[in-house]
């Protein structure tokens, strides 16, 4: 089909997600909207990407809840760097300098006795700008959101806990919850209110409190279940924590936002990142974190990796070369 008929089709289908090919065949009969079709709209006719993987006795589903791209890479990473230098960064790694995409990849744990789901994606609030499509994710996996046992939050910013109410409910009814204490102390403190952080206050108040009386508040060295342990990373915000999950022998560590995109954060991990709230804090964090993951040669999973978000790195003589997972985990 040329793409302008795609377009022109879809855009007459609206944002709704189309359930079935024949409606899509119903809507090429239909007069070409006026309207103009966004790439949302375009990825929405699809379902969301979604990746399984055995991992020892568990198996680990990672579910892309959206993606966002944006202009300007360095008023986003590298912030304290010139644009020039971000952008020949980028090109070197066959990127372009002047744009980029950040994807954004809850993944549930199904240990055979729990079903724990890291992080909620952006949810409702986000569908608008092609996100929120966690559960939809999920049930392609086959999985329910009343399957999900555990709701592990890595930290409280948005795109993180924006999927954990659906219409104001619960939307993993049967979950318990797990936090960072320093985390949820942080943002649900009054002294936000006047400061950048009150938006996020905000957030916090409606999506994460009303599940406070179900959620265990844990810090460094907690266990979640038996064989997902929490370690604290401070940095990225200032209660940020990553889990290490190991299971038959095999390891990996769920970094969480300790490094947010594969070339800028990993292969220059003192860069400034606008997003991390005490920034050279987040750098340590950043270099301790993937120096362990280099040097005991483990897998990571990093929510704004490149989908499925999975790999390893290589430590280089400024930083970590991102090598993304393939058929390890299929022998
Ligand atoms: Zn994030």
């Amino acid at each position: 089909m040329p793409m302008m008929g795609r377009r022109a089709l879809l855009g007459s289908a609206g944002l709704g997600v189309l359930a079935a090919p024949a409606i899509v065949r119903a809507q090429a009969t239909a007069p070409a909207a006026a309207q103009e079709t966004t790439q949302i709209e375009i990825d929405r006719a699809m379902p969301p990407e979604t990746h399984r993987f055995e991992f020892g006795e568990f198996e680990v589903f990672v579910v892309k809840d959206g993606a966002r791209p944006s202009g300007a890479p360095n008023e986003t990473f590298g912030t304290n760097q010139t644009a020039e230098a971000v952008g020949q960064l980028l090109q070197e790694n066959f990127l372009p300098a002047d744009q980029f995409v950040n994807s954004f990849s809850p993944t549930l744990v199904n240990t055979g006795s729990d079903v724990v789901l890291f992080d909620t994606g952006l949810g409702q609030a986000g569908r608008a700008q092609g996100g929120g499509r966690l559960v939809e994710g999920l049930a392609a996996g086959g999985y329910t959101p009343e399957d999900v046992t555990v709701v592990v939050l890595t930290h409280m910013h948005g795109d993180h806990i924006g999927g954990l109410m659906e219409d104001g409910k619960p939307a993993f009814p049967n979950a318990r919850y797990v936090a960072g204490q320093v985390e949820y102390d942080f943002w649900t403190d009054e002294a936000r209110v006047g400061t950048p952080a009150e938006n996020g206050h905000k957030g916090v108040l409606a999506n994460v409190k009303p599940l406070a009386e179900k959620m265990t508040f844990v810090g460094d060295g907690a266990d979640v279940v038996p064989g997902i342990t929490g370690m604290a990373a401070f940095g990225h915000s200032p209660g940020h924590m990553i889990y290490n999950i190991e299971s038959a022998g095999k390891r990996l560590v769920l970094t969480a936002d300790t490094a947010n995109h594969f070339v800028l954060s990993l292969q220059r991990p003192e860069w400034e990142v606008r997003f991390d709230m005490d920034k050279a804090a987040a750098a340590e964090t950043r270099k301790k974190v993937f120096d362990m993951v280099a040097t005991d040669r483990i897998a990571f999973l990093g929510y704004h990796m490149p989908f499925p978000a999975v790999g390893f790195v290589e430590k280089q003589e400024t930083g970590y070369r991102f090598v993304p997972k393939s058929y390890q985990f299929d022998l």
